[in-house]
């Protein structure tokens, strides 16, 4: 079953953002390194239509660093936008956010024509973590949590540099299925929105091609995953839950518990640096969900 999330409020924030993105120079959509695709709203590309717009591939500690400049150059490639990958924490990198701000709007810069930035984002994909980063304090809100609440604020992070957060919530929007599982993976979907075994299962398959020897590292598999036929990703899930110690009384794996070890070690990155999807793969998706 595929996963179905729709956390409402979309209208409140669509209508906020066309109101704020009148005077908005270069519009920032922070997305997670390890799904970029998944972690784009598709509504905002409908929003900031012309708008110059900045891509920021965060936690790209996290993620397999081959895709990750695989992604940059997809986004380099369209009009008017240009991609950094960061971590949200590392100051440093925060500074290159700023940087390639301007260089998008070259034409604003000092008191009369400061620079106008709005930054968006769906939930846990680390915009306090680098609100707070740039401001250089605890301005933001941070947790673990999809949709902890907070509320529009503008940042000046320099006398002609103006940041503005989201008005609202950006919620994710699946328009593929694939993606419902990379968001879920990756915690940005309510926790009551999806199964974790599905989840889990879904997990493995993905990684069980370009990421087997991490698995088979991780979990000390003695088979080759490559003999696992495609419909039998719960053996592998099976398998895991007994090399980890999830076993029940008799004997029998506890299904459940190996599928939170599987989620929670992609999650931490235990597993090694994986993003779950390349641009060629993505783009496929969307155009087999358009076709349907
Ligand atoms: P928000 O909902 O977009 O504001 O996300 P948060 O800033 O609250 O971050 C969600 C979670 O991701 C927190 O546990 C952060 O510590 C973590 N996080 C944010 N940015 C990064 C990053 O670049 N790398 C890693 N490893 N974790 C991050």
């Amino acid at each position: 079953m595929a996963i179905q999330w729709f956390p409402g409020h979309m209208n409140v924030t669509k209508k906020a953002i066309l109101e704020r993105i009148k005077d908005i120079d270069v519009v920032i959509e922070l997305l997670d390194a390890r799904l970029p695709g998944s972690s784009a709203n598709p509504m905002l590309a409908e929003m900031t239509g012309t708008r110059r717009k900045l891509k920021v591939l965060n936690k790209q500690d996290l993620a397999d660093p081959e895709r990750t400049e695989a992604w940059l150059a997809w986004y380099s490639a369209q009009s008017d936008t240009a991609a950094i990958a960061l971590d949200a924490g590392d100051t440093a990198p925060a500074q290159r956010l700023i940087k390639a701000c301007r260089e998008l709007a070259p034409n604003r810069g000092g008191m009369d024509k400061p620079l106008r930035v709005l930054i968006c984002g769906i939930p846990n994909v680390g915009k306090s973590t680098l609100l707070n980063t740039l401001v250089g304090k605890k301005a933001a809100k941070t947790g673990d949590e999809a949709g902890v609440t907070r509320i529009e604020q503008r940042i000046n992070l320099a006398s002609d540099f103006y940041l503005f957060d989201t008005p609202g919530m950006l919620w994710p929007k699946i328009l593929v299925e694939q993606s419902g599982y990379h968001l879920a993976g990756s915690g940005a979907v309510g926790r009551n929105a999806y199964d974790e075994e599905e989840v889990a299962l879904e997990l493995l398959h993905r990684l069980k091609g370009p990421y087997a020897q991490l698995l088979a590292a991780r979990y000390k598999l003695t088979f080759p995953l490559a003999d696992i036929p495609g419909a039998h990703d719960d053996a592998l899930l099976e398998e895991i839950g007994r090399r980890r110690g999830a076993v029940m009384a008799g004997g029998r794996v506890n299904l459940q518990k190996a599928a939170e070890i599987v989620i929670n070690d992609f999650r931490s990155a235990i597993l090694g640096r994986i993003t779950l999807e390349t641009p060629p793969e993505f783009e496929a998706w969307v155009a087999e969900a358009q076709v349907r």
